[in-house]
C-alpha cells in the first residue's frame, strides 16, 4: 500500500511512540495542549523567555475573573441578604490582593512553573494554612479555593480561545470530554492525541466524524511532547513521531496527501453511487452539521441517530421547550424531508453535563445515565418530548430512548408520550400523535429481550458501542482492556443476529447505530446478518457504500453464515478481511482502520 510505504521507507521508525489509532489519517503540526475544567491541571517547566509572559497571563486572568465577579455582584447583589453581600466583598478583596498575586507570580518566577500549576500550589498552601487556624479562618480556606477556581477557569478558557487565533495544531490532552469538542474550533485541529479513550470512546467517534486523525493511549503526554514542538501522527496505525527529521517529515506529508486524495476519490464515488440492494437504508449519526460535507448528507437516506445531548452541552442552562422546538425543526429542514431519529438526552456515565449535578458514582457506566436519569428528571424529559412531538408535525421524526434495560421502561415512556399528546391536543398545539417511539438496545438484557422489546416499541436501534462494552465487560475508554472489545467476536455476531431476526419477526425496523455499522468489516458482517438499516458516522459512509457496491446481502450472508461457529474474533476478522480485499481491492483497503 502506497500510504504505508511512504512512512515505512522513511526509516527512523524506532523514534515512533506507540499508541492506539482511533481515527485514520496522517497529520503533521505543532503540539498544543488542551485543558478542560474537569481533570488534572497542566504542570510544565517554562523556558526562561516564557516566564514574564506567564506572569502577565496570570495577572490578566485575575483581572478578568474579578470583572466577571463584580458583574455578578452588581446583577444579583441587591437581592442578597447583608451577610452574603459581605462575602462578595471579601472575595473581591482576594482578587485585588497584591500579596496573593505576588506570591503566585513568585512561584512562576522561582520555579519556572506555568500559571495554572503556580496558582493551584499557592491556593493549596493558603487553604491548608487557613484550615489549621480557628473557625473564622477556616472559612477563608473555602474562599481562597473559590477565588482560585474562578481564576483557573479563566486561564483554561483563555487557553482554549487562543486556539482560535493561532495556526492549525495537533491537540494533545489527557482526556477530551464530549462537551470540550463543542468549545473547540475543529477546523483548526490537524490531529488529536489523548491519553484516555478507546476506539468506541466519544473522542474517537467525534474525531472520525470530523475526519481528524487521532491517536489515543499515549502515556504521560505532557512529559513526552514539548508544547509548540512539531509532531507527526498516523491515526490508522497509532504512531507518533516527535520532532520528525526532514526525511521523515517529507514522508509524512506525502502520506497525508495520499490519504486525503484517496479519501476524496472514495467520497466522490460514494456520492454518485447507488447500492446494489435497493432495500438498504444508509443513515448518518450526527451531533451537529458543522463539519459535515453537504453532498454526503444529501446522499444519505436520513439521520439514524441525532445525539441531542450535544444541544444541552456548551451552555449554562437547559434549553426551553420553544428553543428545542426551533432547533429540531431546523434539523429537519436541513435534512430536507428525510427521516431523522432524535435520541432523547443521554447524559451521565462518560457524558457529564456541567450544570446537571449528579451524585458521584463508583461505576458511572453502570449507573445513572440515559433514561434512567431522565425518567427521574421529568422537568428535563417532558419539555424535550413535547418539543419533539411538536417538531414531528414538520417532518418525518422518530424518538429514540437511550439505555433501555427493561420492557417496562418502554411502556412507561409510551404512557408518558400519550399524556403529553393529550396535553398538546387540549392546548391546540400542532404535533404528530403517531410519532414513532424506539428503544435503543445497549444493555445485554435489553438485547436478549429484543422480541419483547419489538412488541412494545415501534422500532429498535442497536447501540453497539455500549452493548459491546457491557457484553464483554470492557470500559470503552480503558485502553488496558481494549483488546477484549471485539465487535467481530462470534458471540457478538450471534447476539446481533438474534436482535435482527426478532425485529424482522415482529415486522419492526432494526437499525444498528454504533460505530460497528460503519467500520467496513462490521458493515460487511451486519449485511450478512440480515441488517437493512445502517446508521454511521459520516466519515464511514463512503466505505460502507463500497462494501454495498461489491457484496449483495445474499453474498454477505453466505460468507458470515460460516463464521458464527468459530471461536475467535481474530479468525472472523481474517476471513472477512480476505473476502473484502478480494472484492474491494485498493478502493477501500487504503483507509481501512487497520
Ligand atoms: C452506542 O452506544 O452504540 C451509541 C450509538 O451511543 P453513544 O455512542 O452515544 O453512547
Ligand atoms: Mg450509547
Amino acid at each position: 500500500m502506497e500510504a504505508r510505504r511512504h512512512v515505512n521507507d522513511a526509516t527512523d521508525l524506532r523514534r515512533a511512540v506507540k499508541g492506539l489509532g482511533i481515527s485514520p489519517g496522517v497529520a503533521l503540526g505543532p503540539v498544543w495542549y488542551f485543558k478542560n475544567e474537569i481533570g488534572e491541571l497542566p504542570r510544565r517547566t517554562l523556558a526562561p523567555e516564557a516566564i514574564a509572559p506567564e506572569v502577565a497571563r496570570l495577572r490578566d486572568a485575575f483581572r478578568e475573573a474579578a470583572e466577571e465577579f463584580r458583574r455578578q455582584r452588581d446583577a444579583n447583589g441587591a437581592a442578597l441578604p447583608e451577610h452574603e453581600r459581605r462575602i462578595f466583598d471579601s472575595h473581591l478583596a482576594f482578587y485585588e490582593d497584591e500579596l496573593l498575586k505576588g506570591s503566585i507570580a513568585a512561584r512562576i518566577e522561582k520555579q519556572a512553573l506555568n500559571a495554572e500549576a503556580a496558582l493551584a500550589d499557592e491556593v493549596a498552601h493558603l487553604a491548608s494554612l487557613f484550615a489549621t487556624m480557628d473557625r473564622l479562618f477556616a472559612e477563608r480556606a473555602a474562599d481562597v479555593r473559590d477565588v482560585g477556581n474562578r481564576v483557573q477557569r479563566v486561564l483554561v478558557r483563555r487557553q482554549q480561545e487562543a486556539l482560535a487565533g493561532t495556526q492549525p495544531v495537533i491537540l494533545c490532552a489527557r482526556e477530551l470530554l464530549p462537551s470540550d469538542t463543542l468549545t473547540l474550533d475543529r477546523s483548526r485541529l490537524l490531529g488529536i492525541v489523548t491519553e484516555v479513550g478507546g476506539e468506541a470512546s466519544h473522542v474517537a467517534i467525534l474525531a472520525r466524524a470530523s475526519g481528524i486523525p487521532a491517536v489515543s493511549g499515549v502515556k504521560k503526554l505532557e512529559a513526552l511532547l514539548p508544547p509548540g514542538g512539531e509532531l507527526g501522527i498516523d491515526g490508522r496505525r497509532g504512531r507518533l513521531w516527535i520532532a520528525p527529521p526532514p526525511r521523515l517529515r517529507g514522508a509524512l506529508q506525502r502520506s497525508r496527501d495520499h490519504f486525503v486524495a484517496s479519501r476524496r476519490r472514495l467520497v466522490e464515488r460514494s456520492v454518485a453511487a447507488v447500492s446494489r440492494d435497493r432495500d438498504l437504508s444508509l443513515l448518518l449519526n450526527i451531533e451537529n452539521f458543522d463539519s459535515l460535507d453537504p453532498a454526503l448528507l444529501r446522499s444519505a437516506d436520513g439521520v439514524g441517530l441525532y445525539r441531542t445531548e450535544f444541544l444541552f452541552m456548551g451552555r449554562s442552562t437547559f434549553p426551553s421547550e420553544e428553543e428545542q422546538l426551533a432547533f429540531y425543526k431546523d434539523v429537519l429542514a436541513h435534512v430536507g424531508g428525510r427521516e431523522v431519529t432524535f435520541r432523547t438526552i443521554d447524559v451521565g456515565g462518560d457524558k457529564p453535563l456541567p450544570y446537571l449535578v449528579t451524585p458521584r458514582e463508583q461505576n458511572p457506566a453502570l449507573g445513572w445515565r440515559g433514561i434512567r436519569l431522565t425518567f427521574e428528571w421529568l422537568d428535563l424529559l417532558i419539555p424535550q418530548l413535547r418539543a419533539l412531538l411538536r417538531a414531528a408535525a414538520h417532518g418525518p421524526l422518530k424518538i429514540l430512548l437511550p439505555m433501555v434495560t427493561t420492557v417496562e421502561e418502554v411502556t412507561r415512556a409510551r404512557a408518558l408520550l400519550a399524556e403529553l399528546i393529550d396535553d398538546l391536543r387540549r392546548q391546540g398545539l400542532p404535533h404528530d400523535p403517531r410519532t414513532p417511539l424506539g428503544a435503543m438496545l445497549e444493555v445485554p438484557a435489553a438485547a436478549l429481550a429484543a422480541d419483547r422489546m419489538a412488541r412494545e416499541a415501534d422500532f429498535l436501534s442497536v447501540g453497539t458501542n455500549d452493548l459491546l462494552q457491557y457484553l464483554f465487560a470492557v470500559d470503552r475508554n480503558n485502553l488496558q482492556v481494549a483488546g477484549l472489545y471485539q465487535p467481530l467476536h462470534p458471540v457478538a455476531l450471534r447476539l446481533l443476529r438474534q436482535v435482527i431476526a426478532a425485529g424482522a419477526a415482529a415486522g419492526k425496523p432494526v437499525t444498528v447505530c454504533g460505530e460497528m455499522a460503519g467500520e467496513p468489516l462490521g458493515t460487511l458482517a451486519l449485511l450478512g446478518l440480515g441488517l437493512k438499516r445502517f446508521s454511521m458516522s459520516p466519515v464511514h459512509l463512503p466505505e460502507a457504500r463500497a462494501i454495498f457496491r461489491h457484496f449483495t446481502a445474499a453474498e454477505a450472508g453466505a460468507l458470515v453464515g460460516g463464521l458464527l461457529d468459530l471461536d475467535a474474533a481474530a479468525d472472523v476478522e481474517a476471513l472477512l478481511r480476505a473476502a473484502a480485499a478480494e472484492r474491494c481491492g485498493q478502493e477501500t483497503l487504503s483507509i481501512f482502520p487497520r
